[in-house]
């Protein structure tokens, strides 16, 4: 067979070589050991974790090594794809603070080393389809849909392999010019196969997470491009990640199985192999067993969760990085002030079992994170999600910003900062005490208390009120009232002798913050006096008179 003639008949559009491609696509220049990452999501309209697990991992190793990281919209498959799904991509990836050097963007792309749309780059791959043609690495496949069926049928009767290889593949393998010619121009569709060898030898693959993988030598005819032109994800991986001069390969476990056939395309080609790094499965822990995270019962395989729960950006990648590297945690708590973009990720650090997605441990990251950042972050952030989500809550936190940055700021004056708020969705809540229009009186006020004492106390606190005492000027005026009304000022002295008392000051205390908040457990009752202003702590206060 002359196959230089067959890659004419096939691509005699074609005009461009691969040393053409070399030259438009030139090796970066880069600093010694930059890493050139990327994360080619398929648009199908739902980004899921697994997306921003990958992205934390490749934005991380290329910023720190001064490299570069890029976004590839990996849309090859027709069937998959989602009108807009390319703008809630990059926008997801936005919200979340990925940080892309070039690549896909909303105004189209951005770099030197695109298009960054699979489908806009069918004249590369047709390039290096018609020199594999030429070189006698692939031919083109005339098997019909009932054909390919009759021999997956075949194999699984005889228990074989399924694929097209050896006995499978002779026939079109071995058609003559003439017979490709005539085929074609009856118009019969074809594929385009790589020729394997059938060499089952093993082959050694290093993965930087894993350590070396022995696998057994590719021996499948494995489709390059489809009838439509298009290539698989495994030719479109061997072009891309070599002519966009990736260094490093980050992707999803799944991926693993096909290593021998991109090994054998990198090796036919010439071509560096990059790095590989097979990352992890996202996992929850289900009745006490592991699973995989499911997109039909598990709404936290969805980014969107994460944004509509808002769980803020920081929160997310810190917990990420909690599951990416074991000692981010110890990390964390020697530089509880830093930024996380300090923190050294390393590949060496990952683990390559399932990485497990526990919401309460998200929860505590988040926590942490929160209760790190100043009440005027905290105002930014809620404000942020807020006018996407709570408009209404929104609305109050412009309307009473001062009020609102006042009680962002309670319960982080001393040493020991609260822990209250988890998420923006539950901060809302949290906070919903400070506002009239979002006041609920939550908890009944506690029943030791007598009505008549309960006016009595109130009137008298209120009596005694100076909205700018401070805190010891306050306490000892709400103590000096207590003793007054027969209750112990000393819980233990309750605690020893509860007869000679009507009830502790816990009591009376428990009843001021249910009135101020609508609840038994809330901050420090100064402090969310001094926040709620004098005009709402005297307001609610008369309404128990
Ligand atoms: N489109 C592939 C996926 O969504 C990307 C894998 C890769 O990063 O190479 O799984």
């Amino acid at each position: 067979m002359n196959y230089q003639a067959l890659a004419e008949l096939l691509f005699p559009d074609v005009t461009g070589t691969p040393e053409q491609l070399e030259q438009k696509f030139p090796q970066r220049s880069l600093p010694e050991g930059a890493v050139v990452t990327r994360i080619g999501p398929s648009p199908t309209g739902f980004v899921h974790l697994g997306n921003l697990y990958n992205a934390v991992i490749g934005e991380r190793l290329a910023h720190q090594s001064g490299g570069v990281f890029y976004l590839r919209i990996e849309d090859t498959d027709e069937k998959r794809k989602v009108e807009g799904a390319v703008e809630t991509l990059i926008s997801a990836m936005n919200y979340f603070g990925v940080q892309f050097d070039e690549g896909a963007d909303a105004q189209g792309d951005r770099g030197s080393y695109g298009p960054y749309r699979q489908r806009q780059r069918k004249e590369f791959y047709h390039i290096i389809a018609k020199y594999l043609t030429a070189q006698g690495k692939a031919y083109p496949c005339f098997l019909t849909e009932q054909e390919l069926q009759e021999i997956r049928d075949k194999q699984t009767a005889n228990k074989e392999n399924p694929g097209i290889y050896g006995i499978y593949a002779e026939a079109n393998r071995n058609l003559t010019l003439e017979q490709v010619q005539e085929n074609i121009r009856a118009g019969k569709s074809w594929v385009l196969r790589f020729r394997a060898e059938e060499n089952e030898e093993s082959i050694l693959v290093s993965d930087a997470i894993r350590g070396e993988l022995k696998m057994p030598r590719n021996t499948m005819d494995f489709v390059l491009l489809k009838s439509d032109g298009i290539p698989t994800y495994h030719f479109a991986h061997a072009v891309d990640d070599h002519f966009m001069r990736s260094t490093h390969v980050i992707r999803g476990e799944e991926w693993i199985s096909s290593l021998p056939m991109h090994v054998e395309l990198f090796n036919t080609l010439g071509w560096q192999q990059p790095v590989y790094c097979h990352t992890a499965t996202l996992m929850k822990i289900e009745d006490g067993k592991k699973r995989k995270l499911s997109k039909r019962k598990d709404p936290e395989l969805a980014l969107a969760y994460y944004q509509q729960e808002g769980i803020c950006p920081e929160a997310v990648w810190e917990f990420l990085l909690t599951l990416l590297n074991s000692n981010f945690e110890e990390w964390r708590l020697a530089n509880p002030d830093a930024d996380y973009h300090d923190f050294k990720y390393t590949i060496e650090k990952m683990s390559i079992s399932g990485a497990l997605v526990d919401l309460d441990k998200l929860r505590d990251v988040s926590k942490e994170v929160l209760s790190r950042m100043t009440a005027e972050k905290l105002y930014q952030g809620l404000l942020a999600w807020c006018q996407e989500y709570r408009p209404d809550f929104a609305e109050l936190l412009k309307n009473y910003q001062n009020r609102a940055l006042r009680a962002l700021q309670v319960g982080r004056n001393g040493a020991k900062v609260r822990k209250d708020l988890e998420n923006w969705k539950q901060s809302c809540e949290f906070l919903s005490f400070y506002f009239d229009e979002t006041f609920r009186q939550q908890d009944a006020m506690p029943e030791e208390i007598s009505e008549a004492d309960r006016k009595e106390f109130f009137r008298k606190y209120l009596e005694s009120y100076q909205h700018s005492d401070d805190s010891s000027a306050w306490f000892a005026k709400v103590k000096e009232i207590t003793e007054q009304l027969g209750y112990a000022v000393k819980p233990k002295d309750f605690k020893k002798h509860p007869e000679d008392y009507k009830g502790s000051i816990i009591h009376i205390t428990n009843m001021i913050r249910i009135a101020l908040t609508g609840r038994a457990n809330a901050p420090d009752i100064w402090e969310v006096s001094q926040a709620l202003g004098e005009e709402l702590v005297l307001s609610r206060l008369k309404k128990w008179l």
